[in-house]
């Protein structure tokens, strides 16, 4: 049974609900940096799923390791040890500031269990924390209210309590918001759907100190920027900050679904049995994908190579900036997430330059009506970065 995008997205459409706004495509299968879709048009990828296929589509050695694993054990409960659990967080571990993790399956839900864990290791009586304007930490409740985006609250009023905003890179402001009440401070290294926002290396160092000052932990939600997405396995390590506590999902599986919430041995030591858990949480199977996924991220030369590749792609998109002043105010962006920043008359027509660039067979997205992101995946390479860089100029060219 074989159907065309038409017939799939009509099916698809007359029975989800209408939470996505989808591009007319249904992708059947992927090979590195390459989409196909159901009517056999290819796509080079530059989004990796957001984020979330970093060593491309099916890399053969994480889809052995899913197809061992699969045939071997695929789900005990967490009343059990696993080999691929011990040995991902072993890796983590041992890879990371952090000397204990909690494993669960998605972004949302290890922010949910670092916002629990700062909450009762902060001790009665502090349970707020701080987010930035222009965060996105989830769509769970406590998550979306930790979202400094009011566009993703609307509708969903009263938000729990406990999250306040503090407006991007104003440590005077932030500062004035700490009271007996605080607990933590959590934010992305760059922020991601807010528009590719990396935080000044002096405001992070400021929200250190001012944590150390007031006795609150730093949270890093490294979802997006964490996995070697910015050529270093975790992005705070060339920020030279360090968390307390941090978050990690869309990339650890290479497409499973998995997440994880690391965090000191002093800190971590507020989860006794019965505070926290997950029926799926470090199931086999995604955590044996996690550890390949690892293994190769960690494998010599891996990152040094995300950072020549950031370089090159960071060069042809400045290219692009100086070509087309009228729609591009700028790059940004650190590694190989990566930004051109629109002027207002390029806002304007965001959107269809996305859908422009699909249907010249290129993804991308247009994130915190700002930016035209760039995601690819971390192994992609110099001739891909030049295609994509010439799509992009010819459809900037058409604006
Ligand atoms: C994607 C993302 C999340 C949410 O992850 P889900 O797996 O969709 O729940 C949280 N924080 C950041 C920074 C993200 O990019």
């Amino acid at each position: 049974m074989s159907h065309s995008n038409q017939e799939l997205a009509a099916a698809s459409n007359e029975v989800f609900m209408g939470t996505y706004a989808r591009y007319p495509a249904a992708m059947v299968s992927g090979q590195g940096c390459c989409l196909t879709d159901a009517d056999g048009r290819q796509y080079l990828d530059f989004l990796s799923g957001i984020s979330v296929c970093s060593l491309g589509h099916c890399h053969p050695e994480v889809t052995r390791t899913i197809q061992e694993q699969a045939a071997r054990l695929v789900h005990v409960s967490n009343l059990y040890y696993t080999e691929p659990q011990t040995e991902l967080a072993q890796l983590l571990v041992a890879n990371s500031f952090a000397d204990k993790v909690f494993l669960a399956n998605s972004g949302a839900e290890v922010n949910e269990a670092a916002i629990k864990l700062a909450r009762i290791a902060a001790g009665p009586g502090r349970y707020q924390i701080i987010s930035l304007t222009g965060s996105f930490h989830g769509r769970t409740l406590a998550t979306v209210a930790a979202t400094g985006q009011p566009k993703f609250h609307q509708g969903f009023e009263p938000m729990p309590e406990g999250f306040i905003h503090a407006p991007f890179g104003d440590l005077s402001a932030i500062e004035a918001l700490i009271n007996e009440t605080t607990c933590a401070i959590l934010c992305e290294p760059v922020q991601g759907e807010g528009g590719v926002r990396p935080l000044p290396a002096d405001y992070l160092l400021g929200l250190r100190a001012l944590c150390d000052q007031h006795q609150l932990f730093l949270i890093m939600d490294e979802i997006q920027t964490g996995m070697g997405r910015t050529g270093t396995l975790f992005a705070h390590e060339q920020m030279g900050v360090t968390p307390d506590i941090m978050t990690l999902a869309k990339a650890l599986g290479s497409g499973l679904p998995i997440g994880a919430m690391l965090a000191t041995k002093e800190i971590a030591a507020a989860f006794t049995p019965g505070t926290h858990g997950s029926t799926f949480g470090g199931n086999p199977v995604a955590a044996a994908a996690a550890v390949t996924t690892l293994k190769i991220m960690l494998a010599d030369g891996f990152l040094p190579q995300v950072k020549i590749q950031a370089r090159y792609l960071e060069e042809r998109l400045q290219e692009l900036a100086g070509r087309f002043p009228r729609l591009l105010s700028g790059v940004r962006g650190l590694g190989l997430i990566q930004g051109l920043v629109l002027t207002e008359a390029g806002v304007a027509v965001g959107g269809a330059m996305v859908k422009r660039m699909f249907e010249k067979g290129c993804l991308i997205n247009f994130a915190g009506n700002a930016v035209l992101r760039f995601l690819p995946p971390l192994i992609v390479s110099q001739e891909e970065i030049d295609q994509f860089a010439d799509i992009m100029g010819q459809v900037l060219s058409e604006f």
